[in-house]
């Protein structure tokens, strides 16, 4: 705790004053461009890899940075999806998915979740990812597969299905490698082809 009130200070200090302009801006205007559904894995952090500031994205991060689909039952994520499509009207929804995730892992290689329930019954929205994998305990390939099939869960929620429809907002897949910093965009083959199924 010390390390961020430490942090906080130092914001004040240093941080802030710098961008004092744009805090005031933004005070009374939110219009991001992007919405972006990463991992709350510690490491993948979306303003430093996209280079972006503050007010720039709309931030959904969950483990393993899944989407659930759409159900008539609303839940957080749900909202904070159609919040940020239709009210805010995003451009462009990344899903990002990274190396060494823990999620994937466990279920690339099939650990025991007996003991979190919560998790295994949250990664059961990655059961198409699963199917989409080939076989074995290929962490890297169920990342990529879990990314596409989060994208698919996504188009189910009416705002994106609407929004993509009218070519108002547009789909990315991107895997982010903790060790390089690299980003593979898994999804730029496919957006070069406008019209494309
Ligand atoms: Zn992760």
């Amino acid at each position: 705790m010390r390390d961020l009130t430490e942090g906080v200070a130092r914001f004040q200090e240093d941080v802030f004053p710098a961008r004092a302009e744009l805090f005031a801006r933004l005070a009374t205007h939110h219009a991001p461009h992007t919405l972006f559904i990463g991992c709350s894995d510690a490491r993948v952090v979306p303003e430093l890899i996209t280079g972006t500031e503050p007010g720039d994205l709309f931030v959904v991060r969950t483990a393993g940075n899944l989407v659930p689909a759409h159900t008539p039952g609303a839940d957080g994520v749900a909202a904070s999806i159609e919040y940020a499509v239709a009210a805010l009207g995003v451009k462009d929804i990344v899903v990002c998915g990274h190396s060494a995730c823990g999620a994937m892992t466990a279920l690339a290689e099939g650990h025991d979740l007996s003991g979190a329930p919560a998790v295994a019954a949250w990664l059961r929205h990655a059961d198409a990812s699963r199917a989409r994998a080939t076989a074995g305990r290929d962490v890297p390939a169920l990342v990529r597969q879990n990314v596409l099939a989060q994208l698919a869960n996504l188009a189910t929620h009416p705002s994106v299905a609407r929004a993509l429809a009218a070519g108002e907002t547009a789909l990315h897949g991107w895997v982010f490698d903790i060790p390089t910093g690299h980003v593979e965009n898994l999804t730029a083959a496919a957006n070069a082809a406008p019209h494309a199924a």
